[in-house]
């Protein structure tokens, strides 16, 4: 029996609906908070105190944004996309712009830094500036992105 069932999560309609727009299953998004709320790892808004955490458990990496905490969660976005974030080798190749993010990740306790990521989709691989944590490796792919140019990304390599 999962444990994922377990976690009373809170979707308005309005939510639902764009899940369903995006082909994300409820469960997901209790998957996603249950990995984050399990293990710690998830991202912190500085400004807002809401949670972004991630989880991949197939080939499909889902994002949640959400707020809450013990056994009241409300889910407030999640996206997904299908490309790798890879942070190939050490963090400290990584290039950093010297800018920090809204960002902070939650077992490093440090801000996300600007830096120059590689993500990686089939057998290509792209350099991207995105927020991500030196401490760990955590790369934030930001919900504009994963809908916008990766999401086009990913359409353009499997059309080839
Ligand atoms: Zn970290």
């Amino acid at each position: 029996m999962s444990t994922r069932e377990q976690i009373p999560v809170r979707i308005d309609e309005e939510v639902r609906r764009l899940l369903e727009d995006r082909m994300i299953l409820p469960d997901e998004v209790r998957g996603v908070i249950n990995h984050a709320e399990t293990t710690g790892r998830k991202l912190i808004n500085s400004g807002t105190g809401r949670f972004l955490a991630c989880h991949r458990p197939k080939a499909v990496t889902y994002w949640v944004e959400y707020e809450g905490a013990g056994d009241d969660f409300q889910v407030l976005t999640a996206y997904s996309h299908r490309m790798v974030t890879k942070s190939s080798g050490s963090t400290s190749e990584w290039v950093k712009s010297g800018s920090d993010s809204d960002w902070l990740c939650g077992q490093c306790q440090v801000p996300l830094e600007i830096q120059t990521v590689r993500l990686q989709y089939m057998q290509s691989i792209f350099p991207i500036k995105l927020p991500a944590c030196s401490g760990c490796g955590f790369i934030l792919i930001e919900e504009e992105l994963a809908i916008g140019k990766m999401a086009e990304a990913e359409q353009a390599l499997e059309d080839k």
